[in-house]
């Protein structure tokens, strides 16, 4: 006898990469949600930095072949048994990580931490896709002022504000942000909202840099024109900034982030890094007393970003946008540096 449900069983394209630098759509059946889970019909989902480090094959911690996606939106199409939280017909996001709930870290809230962390596009469920099955807790209500393509941005916003708070910005700071994708320029707006007094971001393309100064950015750099350091120096009187983002990943940024630190300044990398042993002078801790730390991911980050979007033009971010068909194109555009790319957008 036929199973009721086959009847709900959607079928489903899904974005893959198979080897370095090639991409493929393949298709898969999709049940309909289990009690606490949620079916998403994607409408958005942005290419991150990560995708396209995970494209290159260089991903330190995502082997190929892996599914990618993990900053969309989309509308719930369907709930399993005791979800309340959402209902058919909304407009959500998802926070993609996926935590067990149960060792020290989460125990004590820092989910972040959780010891057995994953993620939904490292389970074969990426978001370059039609639908994608979401757990409840991690499926969050689109407010009004968000469309799905802005909506899709609330992932990177998180992790920008999870940098920015970790960073701890205090009032009338000066903050020096190194490099102004998606990423450095959520965390140079975000600054200035912390109450840094200036925020200066640096990049090779001036087209980022001017986006970036419509975002919050008080003063730009071109780094590949000038000597970032020496510019750094000669703009702070000699000082060095308060605190630094490094949004690359690169051993040059790294320097730059910590050697434009005034003494006792903290920078936070955030890049990264796919060549993970670089040079440092580590003297430098110690006659500047400087600190470094890390920033990744998200941990109860959402809400806030999903609160401060409101003051934030992320439309600015977005500069293209395909049909999931063209993936290939779409993760290509985002590589090419003349295509002007920023925030690449795929569309079910
Ligand atoms: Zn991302
Ligand atoms: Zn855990």
């Amino acid at each position: 006898m036929k199973e009721d449900r086959s009847v709900n069983v959607k079928i489903s394209r899904i974005g893959k990469v198979t080897e370095p630098m090639k991409s493929v759509i393949e298709t898969r059946e999709v049940m309909s949600p289990k009690a606490g889970q949620v079916l998403i019909k994607i409408k958005s989902s942005a290419i991150c930095g990560s995708d396209i480090h995970i494209f290159k094959g260089k991903h330190p911690s995502a082997p190929l072949p892996m599914t990618i996606g993990h900053e969309f939106s989309g509308d719930v199409a369907e709930v399993g048994e005791g979800v309340t939280s959402v209902a058919v017909g909304d407009r959500v996001t998802v926070e993609p990580c996926i935590v067990c709930g149960t060792c020290d870290a989460c125990r004590h809230g820092d989910y972040g931490y959780c010891e057995n962390i994953s993620f939904t596009y490292r389970n074969g469920d990426g978001a370059m896709a039609d639908y994608i099955l979401i757990n409840e807790p991690y499926v969050y209500k689109l407010p009004e002022y968000l469309n799905y393509d802005t909506g899709s941005l609330i992932e990177p916003l998180s992790v920008a504000a999870h940098a920015v708070r970790r960073g701890d910005i205090r009032l009338g700071e000066t903050v020096l942000v190194i490099g102004a994708g998606a990423i450095g320029m959520l965390v140079a707006a975000i600054c200035r909202k912390s109450g840094a007094a200036e925020v200066i971001i640096a990049d090779h393309s001036d087209d980022r840099l001017a986006a970036a100064e419509k975002l919050g950015a008080t003063m730009t750099v071109n780094s590949g024109k000038v000597n970032l350091e020496e510019e750094i120096f000669r703009i702070t009187n000699g000082k060095g900034v308060d605190k630094s983002f490094e949004c690359v990943g690169l051993e040059a940024t790294f320097l730059q982030a910590m050697m434009t630190l005034k003494k006792n300044g903290m920078a936070t990398i955030i890049g990264i890094f796919e060549n993970p042993r670089i040079n440092i002078p580590a003297s430098r801790f110690v006659t500047h007393e400087i600190k470094i730390q890390g920033a990744q991911g998200y941990c109860w980050d959402f809400p806030i970003a999903l609160k401060i979007a409101r003051e934030l033009d992320l439309e600015l971010l977005i500069t293209h946008h395909f049909s999931l068909d063209d993936i290939q194109k779409a993760l290509e555009t985002c590589l090419d540096r003349k295509s002007g790319s920023i925030k690449v957008l795929l569309h079910p």
